[in-house]
């Protein structure tokens, strides 16, 4: 037998993009502007560069097509794994006894283990450029946090995790590999800061959520010199970052001939499921391709299939800009379930926004579910997804059985947005019956 070409897709080095890709050049209506949360007015450059990079400033609010991506980053692109393969996902076909072919896009293999280096990289490279010296942030189940740990290594920046708390307990190794990188990580609520003792006076066990965490990482933000807050998903310029995902997609693609009648990605703040999409989103909307865009959430999180469409803060303690997206409330506290980077009570405006405008599918899954298609995939392809990946690949799973039972020769492509080689806590307590549904 041979080598089939489509089996593993991958690009050269200098087939890494040159531009990040902005959707907002071809949306056939803007994404609403972030308002400021005293005045209700438009942020400006002056409200954002005390608290972000003013480069980040200018991605936010462009609506330049293509934006170029500095040769530093790129460099640092190619050394932490880009390009990254597509993968054809053939065992798993076969088990399925499925007439569909699917492929997933391999973001597990980032040294961070997740597609978060892709933002984190150029987030510390600006700030540097810009002459920071320190930068704070939140983390989840701790692959944001990670990952700017090991872009502030990478450009000789300090850097500050406010994690929160549930993950902090259910996964030492995450804290560990930030302190590796050289960062300070805190569990959230904490001590450190006055809303974290605010907090943690009302409620001394609070399992600790994103909202609260980015509030405490943008207070400390505010009281240090030199320090700038970075966020690791959410904002419009961490969505256009992640567009070197999709742009390597539809080289990939196009290499191998394939027009996929699926694209599917989990979604917590929306930067993986952003990235992977967009590019071929853009193509959609100008009536170059008919693919369907599936978005996939945990059922305890629903902020794309229940949420409102509104204003709401980015944060618990109210300190972002007000942004237009699909929120839970910024006060929902999502149940403490494994998939840690998925319990956030909003979703990014641009996913919002092309969510509103009917271009994407969104679904929801309970965490057993996808648990259970997580080790379905282990098994067939050697590879453990992180819990929040897992939730691609059900719905990857379930489109696979649909085309088997009409028989149809679907196409289906997802992104593997990390492996869950540090979520085996998780894995375990489903292995032993020990994991509910909507809850722990
Ligand atoms: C953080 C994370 C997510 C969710 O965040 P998005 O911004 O929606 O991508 C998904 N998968 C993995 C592996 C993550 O680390």
């Amino acid at each position: 037998m041979s080598i089939r070409p489509d089996d593993r897709v991958c690009l050269t080095n200098d087939e890494i993009p040159k531009n990040w890709y902005n959707i907002s050049a071809d949306l056939p209506e803007p994404i609403p502007p972030h308002l400021h949360p005293g005045t209700k007015e438009p942020v400006t450059l002056d409200d954002w560069k005390g608290i972000f990079s003013k480069a980040s400033w200018y991605q936010e609010v462009s609506t330049d097509r293509c934006i170029p991506i500095p040769e530093e980053v790129r460099d640092a692109y190619l050394m932490l794994g880009r390009p990254s393969p597509l993968q054809r996902a053939r065992r798993l076909e076969a088990f399925l006894k499925t007439p569909a072919k699917i492929y997933f896009k391999r973001e597990d293999l980032s040294p961070a283990g997740s597609h978060k280096p892709n933002s984190a990289i150029p987030q510390a490279y600006y700030n540097m450029k810009e002459g920071i010296e320190n930068l704070t942030t939140e983390t989840g189940a701790g692959q944001w946090g990670s990952a700017l740990a090991l872009a502030c290594a990478h450009f000789d920046m300090r850097c500050t995790v406010y994690m929160v708390r549930v993950s902090y307990d259910q996964k030492p190794f995450r804290r560990l590999i930030m302190e590796t990188y050289g960062s300070k990580v805190f569990a959230s609520p904490s001590n450190e800061t006055e809303y974290g003792r605010s907090v943690l006076q009302k409620a001394p066990d609070h399992p600790g959520t994103l909202g609260i965490a980015i509030s405490e990482a943008i207070e400390t933000c505010i009281h240090q010199p030199q320090t700038r807050y970075s966020l690791g998903s959410v904002l419009n310029h961490v969505m256009l970052h992640q567009t070197v995902v999709g742009q390597e997609v539809m080289q990939q693609m196009k290499k191998i001939d394939i027009t996929p009648d699926y694209m599917i990605g989990c979604v917590g703040g929306g930067s993986n499921f952003a990235g992977f999409s967009f590019p071929m989103i853009g193509e959609k909307i100008k009536g170059k391709n008919e693919t369907e865009f599936i978005a996939v959430e945990p059922s305890s999180v629903p902020s794309l299939t229940k949420g409102e469409n509104r204003y709401d803060f980015g944060d618990t303690a109210g300190m972002t800009p007000l942004v237009k997206m699909y929120t839970l409330g910024c006060d929902f506290v999502p149940s403490p379930i494994h998939a840690g980077g998925l319990r956030y009570h909003g979703m990014a405006p641009a996913v919002s926004q092309v969510t509103k405008l009917g271009l994407v599918t969104p679904v929801s899954y309970e965490q057993n579910q996808t648990f259970e298609a997580a080790i379905t995939f282990a098994k067939t392809e050697g590879i453990i997804p992180a819990p929040e990946s897992s939730h691609a690949v059900k719905a990857a799973i379930d489109k696979a059985l649909e085309a088997k039972k009409n028989n149809e020769e679907k196409v289906i492509v997802f992104n593997l947005s990390g492996h869950g080689l540090l979520d085996m806590v998780g894995y375990g307590r489903y292995l032993h019956g020990e994991l509910k549904n909507s809850s722990s």
